[in-house]
């Protein structure tokens, strides 16, 4: 029984140690990933659903390593806001977003472009200052980029959060509110803070056409957009019956597998000129 209990601890020990150096070791790696051009943004376009038509896209991150392969963001960018590497990683995804909208706005000058921002780069920063600095230097306006935040940012009351918050408004880059619905929600705060977009999460979106309980929750964030003057965006529309049910109540902007998975910039170019030529 004495050898046994060792032995039980010495796997747990082994096993965790495991976990303490994976950590490390992709936390090395991870250092180095920008220098080694590794990192790489995809857009996923979004669609005016009255005409169908490209109006923007979301840029989305995604990290190929050598030693551990493709890494999902969903994994490795909490990891990256534990270990501080988040500060900058998140401005390559704005520098990026920003280099590549140059080109989108070429086809489509009223094209704009969602970068995903986490509320670690919201916390010892002047990210406002820093946004402006680089809209600046690839001479784009304000307006054309929209920054998503997840629900629990707007409750935050960090100094740092509300001033950075504060100062994206008045530069003028519009807030989305990303996943709505899955988080903490005070809708006071949506016009505290100005925001003009929400993102119906993809979970109310999947079976959109099987479940009257999402139905229901989908037409109730319409109304609340539609009494409050914000914008819906339907994230995860895979089909033609999900786009035609949101279309049925006057949802204007949608994003999808439907039309685009997340595809690079060329392929969006591609896209955006396709759409010009009639
Ligand atoms: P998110 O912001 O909610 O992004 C939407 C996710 O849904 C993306 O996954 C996208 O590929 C996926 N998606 C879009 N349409 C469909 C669809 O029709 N069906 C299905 N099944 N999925 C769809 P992805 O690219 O793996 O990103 C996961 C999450 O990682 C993002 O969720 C976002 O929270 C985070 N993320 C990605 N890029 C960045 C970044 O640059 N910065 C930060 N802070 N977070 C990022
Ligand atoms: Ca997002
Ligand atoms: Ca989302
Ligand atoms: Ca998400």
């Amino acid at each position: 029984a004495k050898d046994l209990g060792r032995n039980t601890f010495c796997f747990f020990n082994n096993e965790q140690q495991q976990k303490v150096q994976y950590r490390l070791d992709l936390t090395a790696q991870m250092r180095m990933a920008i220098q080694n051009n590794e990192l790489t943004l995809l857009y996923q376009p979004k669609i005016d659903l009255c005409s169908e038509k490209i109006v923007g896209a979301e840029a989305l991150l995604r990290w190929q390593n050598s030693r551990f392969g493709a890494i999902g963001p969903d994994h490795f960018i909490p990891m990256a806001e534990q270990n501080g590497l988040i500060a900058e990683i998140g401005r390559w995804v704005l520098d990026t977003a920003c280099r590549d909208t140059q080109t989108f706005i070429k086809t489509l000058p009223s094209f704009h472009i969602s970068v995903n921002v986490s509320v670690a780069q919201f916390k010892n920063t002047d990210l406002a200052s820093e946004i402006a600095e680089i809209l600046d230097f690839y001479r784009l306006k304000p307006a054309v980029m929209d920054i998503e935040i997840t629900e629990s940012i707007l409750a935050d009351q960090v100094s740092d959060i509300r001033n950075n918050l504060a100062g994206l408004r008045r530069l003028g880059v519009s807030l989305s509110i990303d996943d709505f619905g899955t988080g903490y929600s005070n809708l006071g705060y949506l016009k505290h803070f100005d925001v003009q977009t929400l993102k119906i999460d993809r979970s109310f979106i999947q079976d959109l056409t099987q479940s009257e309980y999402n139905q229901t929750i989908v037409r109730a964030i319409l109304q609340i957009c539609k009494g409050l003057d914000l914008t819906a965006v339907a994230e995860g529309v895979e089909d033609r019956q999900t786009l035609d049910l949101l279309k049925s109540w006057q949802c204007k902007t949608a994003q999808g597998f439907y039309w685009a998975k997340p595809i690079s910039k060329a392929a969006l170019v591609e896209l955006l000129v396709a759409q010009m030529t009639p």
